[in-house]
């Protein structure tokens, strides 16, 4: 079955640097599931569903990355029922070094044996992020070369309706 890892996050939508992480990730891991969170609390433009199958389209062709859906539950739950043992977040600036760290401190008091792993964000992508792209659209700003062309129509279809 060879080593999985878990890269989680809300994906809304997903970005240039999302993918730039899972490619990476693809090539230590056999297995990367991309898990999409189904955070009820959060205000999203697409339904978990749609970018559930944005990031399938994207990677059809790979059959080592996966991409699931985790409903509002525990992270390491999650993974504990994927039984897998590490989780991959992306790191891009000393802001996100905070939150993260305090996640992954209080992940690891939940859950001992699951491992938290860092990968740093590409400098060409370090300053993408979901809510930016998501304002630059709004605005009818141009956003490509931050996602997917197909993607890119998607949201401003919605944003610009
Ligand atoms: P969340 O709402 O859980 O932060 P996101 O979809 O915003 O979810 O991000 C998921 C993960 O991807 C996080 O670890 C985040 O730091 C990372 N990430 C986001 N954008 C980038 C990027 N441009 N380069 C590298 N990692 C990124």
């Amino acid at each position: 079955m060879g080593n999985a890892v878990i890269y989680p996050g809300s994906f809304d939508p997903p970005t240039e640097g999302h993918m730039n992480v899972i490619e990476r990730a693809s090539k230590v891991f056999d297995r990367v599931i991309v898990a999409v969170a189904i955070n009820s609390t959060k205000q999203s433009v697409f339904t978990p569903d749609e970018r559930v199958s944005l990031l399938k389209k994207i990677f059809k062709d790979n059959a080592s990355i996966e991409v699931d859906k985790f409903e509002d539950r525990l992270l390491v739950d999650y993974a504990k029922s994927k039984k897998v043992n590490v989780i991959i977040r992306g790191l891009r600036t000393v802001s996100d070094y905070e939150f993260e760290n305090q996640m992954s401190l209080a992940n690891r008091k939940l859950a001992p044996n699951i491992e938290i792993l860092f990968m740093m964000a590409e400098s060409r992508y370090s300053h993408f992020s979901s809510s930016l792209i998501k304002e630059i659209a709004r605005l009818g700003g141009p956003v490509e070369g931050m996602l997917d062309p197909s993607i890119a129509k998607k949201l401003k279809e919605k944003l610009l309706k």
